[in-house]
């Protein structure tokens, strides 16, 4: 057979007209390099920052550097079957969750599915993960409490519904309590709760659940759950995924309250996946935009105006510090980026005073606008006595001979002290507190041993209880008028009259 070049040329020609892309570049992409819970990917070329992509076996991933040769992934879950030249397919839809009434009561992992075996969650409603903070003509100034139910807490270092408040500590000191009994204390105050477990075990979040369940706290609470054994990719996102679903009840002009803990394993995550995307480290390794990592996260917390729906979202965000270093990077940052925080300390929790808070290094500052005035006014220097008190106590070790205004402060301190220990997971109703703290601070408790102060205190609330109630509910309603503080002193009398 004879085969001419101009026939060969033709069907070339011919094939190459009628030759498709088995991809298009602008929609699809290749993976070009994938481990560590990362993924290269060629093409892709009208992806969104942020934009949710689809690996083989509807795996989930994420666009996070757009570079001008390839894109950098994270990649949700398990990537193990993902292989080098595996189809991507971009979804033009930014990273949602599902939110709503349906979340309530169940625990979800950083995507917003369940994963506590109590089947589908039936919600038709989404927001996306990473929302733009509110700017300031959608907000107002906090003014309602968010009751802790922890004396020291309400007392000291008020919160207000809408604020950022910060729970910083080494390890075991008694954090995660902290937050937990503010959840368990929202009972019946119309505030829903999103508790956000970042890198823990997850054992600690199944007791956690527990103690929740077993307080009835679930009813109004979604756990989100990004474990220790999770990629990093769902440990970065989980607390903007919690955020979103808080969001949705602020934005119906609701209350609600959200934890981080905690955020310095979330911080670590997010380095982890910079470096494996090869961002440039900064100090401590973390990437340059480590502030904004959370300071947009922080600023999703918000009360909004009236004309808004008058809704908040309060955040609690946590710190575990490394000895007690609270000049490290990301400390520094979350505080800077807070309302305030609660430092707590090892020593204390050791020594017996649990919550083990210090009084010198906490602040609220802005929570005091929103603090029940009747508290405000039993309050009045119980931080200043306490700061004193702590003082001179390191003083007195010294020398035995102190003069009269000088022990008597001590004695008062001693008690102040004494007062302000709480047990886990007995938060205690405004009324209690304020009732507790004015009888230290008249001095009712002057006179009794500091081993029998417990009991007195047990005493003390079930006669409010029984006898008084009518008058608590005046009492935190109102401004304490000097009728009210009489029949207050009246109270007190009666109690220590039973103690001496
Ligand atoms: P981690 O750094 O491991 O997350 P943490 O700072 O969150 O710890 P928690 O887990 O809240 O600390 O508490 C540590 C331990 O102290 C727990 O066993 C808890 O039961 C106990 N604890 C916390 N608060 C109190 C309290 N007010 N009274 C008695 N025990 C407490
Ligand atoms: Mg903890």
């Amino acid at each position: 057979m004879n085969i001419q070049p101009e026939e060969i040329s033709a069907i070339i020609k011919d094939k190459i007209n009628q030759f498709q892309y088995d991809i298009d570049v602008a929609e699809t992409g290749k993976v070009v390099q994938v481990g560590d819970g990362i993924a290269r990917v060629f093409g892709l070329e009208n992806v969104m920052a942020g934009e949710m992509v689809v690996f083989p076996e509807e795996t989930i991933g994420m666009a996070l550097n757009l570079e001008q040769e390839n894109i950098g992934c994270i990649i949700f879950g398990d990537s193990s079957h993902i292989k080098e030249g595996d189809l991507v397919k971009r979804t033009r839809k930014i990273l949602q969750v599902p939110v709503g009434d349906a979340m309530l009561g169940r625990v979800v992992n950083a995507l917003g599915q369940p994963i506590d075996g109590k089947g589908e969650i039936k919600t038709d409603k989404f927001l996306p993960v990473e929302r733009k903070a509110l700017g300031v003509i959608h907000r107002q100034p906090v003014k309602e409490p968010l009751q802790t139910g922890l004396k020291a807490i309400d007392a000291m270092v008020p919160i207000g519904r809408g604020q950022r408040e910060l729970i910083i500590g080494d390890r075991q000191t008694g954090k995660t309590a902290i937050a937990i009994d503010t959840i368990i204390n929202q009972q019946g105050k119309n505030v829903k709760c999103v508790y956000v477990a970042i890198g823990q075990k997850k054992s600690t979040v199944a007791k956690i659940v527990r103690t929740l369940e077993k307080h009835n706290a679930m009813s109004y609470t979604t756990v989100v759950c990004a474990s220790a054994s999770e990629t990093p990719a769902l440990l970065y996102i989980s607390p903007y995924s919690g955020c979103s679903i808080g969001e949705y009840f602020r934005d119906k002009g609701e209350h609600s309250l959200i934890i981080y803990d905690d955020l310095s394993k979330h911080a670590a995550a997010y380095r982890e996946i910079s470096l494996l995307l090869r961002r440039p480290p900064g100090r401590e390794a973390y990437p340059g935009d480590v502030f904004y990592l959370h300071s947009r996260l922080l600023e999703r917390a918000s009360k909004l105006s009236e004309s808004d729906g008058g809704g908040s979202l309060t955040a609690l965000p946590i710190i575990e510090t490394k000895a007690e270093d609270i000049s490290a990077y990301i400390p520094t940052n979350v505080i800077s980026i807070t309302d305030g925080q609660i430092y707590l300390s090892t020593r204390l929790f050791y020594s017996g005073i649990r919550p083990a808070i210090v009084p010198g290094l906490s602040v609220s500052r802005v929570g005091g606008s929103a603090q029940i005035k009747a508290m405000k006014s039993v309050v009045g220097q119980l931080r200043f006595d306490l700061a004193q008190y702590n003082e001179l106590e390191a003083f007195a070790k010294f020398g035995s001979d102190l003069d009269k205004t000088t022990r008597a402060q001590l004695l008062r301190g001693e008690r102040l002290v004494e007062i302000l220990k709480q047990n886990e997971n007995v938060p205690l109703p405004v009324e209690k507190q304020i009732f507790i703290i004015f009888m230290a601070n008249n001095g009712y408790l002057d006179e009794i041993e500091i081993n029998k102060i417990k009991v007195l205190e047990e005493d003390l609330f079930t006669i409010i209880e029984t006898k008084y109630k009518d008058f608590c509910q005046e009492m935190i309603n109102s401004k304490i008028t000097d009728e009210i503080k009489n029949k207050m002193h009246e109270i007190c009398t009666e109690v220590t009259s039973r103690h001496k």
